[in-house]
């Protein structure tokens, strides 16, 4: 009950930790990790002892290396599935580049039906809900793919750059899975044009669902954001130039603005900004008021990482 009554409070926020594996699947001797608890994390600064190297962190909830795709998703089906009562839900990875950040919202290269992420998950319980519904109401669900670049928004449908991206209705999660491998493919072909681009930028994959009462006739509109974001990883200025300092100067800016936002939102704040990102304007009617947001926050365990993961674990703090 308690647990409720602040998700009420911060106007439904969650922010989830998720550690990837290391390549052996558990966490190393040399984690970084020294305690994953089912709401808390210690990690250990490996260049200090005693107490001081210690810091710890608060999540609704941590899944640790073991967790499955399947349990991740279970945690987070009631926020998916209410988007078909009307809701807006946002959904964010957030981490450096090889945190796990796509992993979790759509699944490794080649996923199975056991290693599928977040993406396609949503989209099969939203169709096998709605088609048990059928008798009650009707819904009608459609899919946008969109990648934010430079602070520029493309569409991944489509391949042009445009303000409004192309919206399919689809019928079957088949459809589905064909739209996102377009997206993911006209993804990928900017990708190695322009090197790696996809951790460079953020991709959305939204979801709009409407609904009509069968006997009142009353009407409703739900939307699902999902939302790979590009690697927060901090660029070294002294080697960043050109494009590629453009590019880290864009991203810092708008995972910066994406903070704000959530941060005000936390605490209730009258005048939430919206307008210093494309990715914040883009999302601003799915962030607030009664939609429901959820964070990802992805972390690699191993030693080499651990200054970027406090930096992303201060990202959360700040948020949550
Ligand atoms: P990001 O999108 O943050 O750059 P990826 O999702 O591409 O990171 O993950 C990096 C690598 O780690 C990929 O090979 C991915 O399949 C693997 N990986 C990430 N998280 C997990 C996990 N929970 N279980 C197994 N493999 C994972
Ligand atoms: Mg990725």
């Amino acid at each position: 009950k308690l647990f409720n009554e602040i998700q009420e409070l911060k106007g439904n926020i969650r922010v989830y930790c998720r550690i990837r594996p290391s390549a052996i699947g558990k966490l190393e001797k040399e984690s970084i990790v020294e305690h994953a608890g089912e709401n808390d994390l210690v990690v250990a600064n490996p260049t200090k002892d005693g107490k001081d190297a210690f810091r710890s962190f608060k999540f609704n909830r941590v899944f640790s290396p073991a967790a499955t795709q399947a349990d991740v998703y279970s945690d987070i089906q009631d926020f998916t599935r209410s988007v078909l009562d009307g809701y807006s839900v946002c959904i964010f990875a957030y981490g450096q580049t090889g945190s796990g950040k796509t992993y979790t919202m759509t699944g490794p290269n080649g996923a199975t039906s056991e290693t599928i992420g977040v993406n396609y998950r949503a989209l099969n319980d939203l169709f096998r809900i709605s088609t048990s519904r059928q008798n009650v109401v009707e819904y009608e669900i459609g899919v946008q793919m969109v990648e934010i670049y430079n602070e520029q928004v493309r569409d991944l449908l489509t391949t042009y750059v445009v303000p409004d991206a192309s919206l399919f209705q689809v019928k079957l999660p088949s459809d589905v899975i064909k739209l996102m491998e377009i997206g993911l493919k006209n993804r990928a072909i900017a990708a190695t044009a322009m090197n790696e681009r996809s951790s460079r930028s953020h991709s959305v994959v939204s979801v709009h669902v409407t609904g009509k009462d069968l006997k009142t006739g009353c009407t409703m509109a739900g939307n699902l954001h999902l939302v790979d974001l590009a690697g927060s990883e901090r660029v070294d200025r002294s080697e960043a130039v050109g494009d590629r300092l453009k590019e880290a100067q864009h991203i810092n800016k708008s995972l910066a603005a994406l903070g704000d936002v959530i941060f005000s939102l936390s605490q209730k704040s009258s005048h939430v900004p919206y307008r210093n990102s494309k990715l914040t304007q883009l999302l601003q009617t799915s962030l607030g008021g009664q939609a429901k947001t959820l964070m990802f926050v992805q972390i690699n365990s191993d030693v080499s990482s651990y200054s970027e993961t406090v930096s992303t674990l201060k990202f959360a703090e700040r948020v949550s």
